[in-house]
């Protein structure tokens, strides 16, 4: 069986030339973009926008790691261009008018709105078979997954598995929480978006990444790489081998593997780091551009590459037997937490609880935070990603 290739650029800065070079050593060293998309391919570039959020948070794919996809993507050829993705809150316009692109900046592709909601029944699905994707996605041929490198209170991480799940349109995202209510089960669901549409080429923005209380609320650390492949599972696998984290405890990971996404088994990956240099001619001038390209272990990635002091959680979940007892096991989850000193009682995690009833809310009045109900609590933490001033904190395991 072929291994699962993934590349590691070291980029030490957003700088736009920077992160342009790096970009094209990692799809260089796959062989180039042509052997993940056709000239004639409508093009979707799928970004991580969780939120409108500042280019310098960690929380949504750098602007300049964006750029320089499009512009790769424009000086190939490729004329049906668009990106962008639906956050659960927000717009995807917003998101990018907030990271300072627009269509002058853009290198030609547009703004994908990614509001409209259209129904695909996908009959192979394991775990779910309905979805309410946007238009963009189902019309589009090929897929260019742009992930970001982030904790995540349900995942332990988020990366290029989850980040399909901007696939579904805005608000439905919350409801798919609550049908799919712990992590196991939800990473099966994610495997199943994968399936319908598969991202033909994943690049993870890890020059700075989010570590603690991700996805929206956790600190950024420079992590100063770039990560290329065109399997999913074996990307989030080099980035938890890059923070010393085994991604069999990852749900999206393992169950990547049995769902063959891809894989998270180490034999089955190949890291592959990768630099350009110049190579000279007998006058000793610079002649030609070359890539260097050099198989790496998992322990040397970490060990040169790597922070084994990343903040995410490492230990195994307790009752791991009880795992198909899902209320059993939401009993002993991590807690959501308000910080009272942050809250500004705007009730965002209200409006994004998706339990009926809501599990979270002003009981104590509006003048007061809000108050969690954990008896009804699905531990989807949802309101730990949505609340604006991160006042939301999940405590517990790990
Ligand atoms: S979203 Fe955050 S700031 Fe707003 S009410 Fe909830 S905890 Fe408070
Ligand atoms: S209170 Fe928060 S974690 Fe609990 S179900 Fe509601 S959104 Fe999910």
């Amino acid at each position: 069986m072929e291994k699962s290739k993934v590349v590691v650029v070291r980029c030490k800065n957003y700088d736009e030339a920077d992160v342009y070079n790096a970009m094209r050593i990692g799809i260089e060293a796959l062989g180039g973009i042509e052997q993940f998309v056709k000239k004639e391919d409508k093009i979707l570039v799928k970004t991580n926008f969780l939120s409108t959020a500042d280019k310098d948070s960690a929380i949504v794919t750098h602007p300049s790691v964006i750029k320089g996809m499009l512009r790769i993507l424009q000086e190939e050829g490729y004329a049906d261009v668009s990106f962008g993705d639906s956050p659960g809150h927000g717009s995807s316009r917003a998101a990018i008018s907030k990271i300072g692109i627009d269509e002058n900046s853009s290198f030609g592709a547009k703004i994908a709105e990614m509001n409209e909601e259209v129904k695909v029944h996908f009959d192979a699905g394991k775990t779910c078979k309905d979805f309410a994707f946007t238009k963009e996605v189902v019309e589009s041929d090929a897929i260019i997954n742009l992930c970001k490198m982030k904790t995540h209170a349900l995942e332990r991480i988020t990366g290029a598995v989850k980040n399909v799940y901007g696939y579904i349109c805005g608000h439905n995202k919350a409801a798919g929480h609550a049908k799919y209510p712990n992590d196991m089960i939800f990473a099966r669901m994610l495997c199943d978006i994968h399936a319908y549409k598969t991202p033909r080429l994943n690049i993870m923005d890890g020059i700075i990444a989010m570590e603690g209380n991700g996805p929206a609320s956790g600190k950024p650390t420079p992590m100063r790489v770039l990560l290329f492949s065109a399997d999913p599972v074996a990307l989030d696998s080099v980035f938890c081998y890059l923070v010393d984290l085994d991604p069999e405890l990852v749900p999206t990971c393992s169950q990547g593997e049995v769902l063959k996404i891809g894989t998270d088994r180490e034999e089955n990956i190949e890291i592959i780091v990768a630099k350009a240099f110049e190579e000279e001619d007998k006058e000793g001038e610079a002649k030609e551009r070359k890539i260097k390209k050099r198989v790496v272990t998992r322990s040397e990635l970490l060990e040169k590459y790597g922070n084994p002091k990343f903040d995410v959680p490492r230990k195994k979940a307790k009752l791991t037997f009880l795992k198909g007892f899902s209320d059993v096991m939401t009993k002993f989850a991590r807690r959501p937490v308000i910080d009272k000193s942050n809250c500004i009682k705007c009730g965002v995690c209200i409006n994004h609880c998706p339990v009926p009833g809501k599990a979270v809310d002003f009981t104590n009045g509006k003048d007061k935070p809000p108050v969690y109900d954990y008896k009804k609590c699905i531990r989807c933490y949802c309101c730990q990603e949505m609340c604006p001033q991160h006042a939301i904190h999940v405590r517990g395991r790990g």
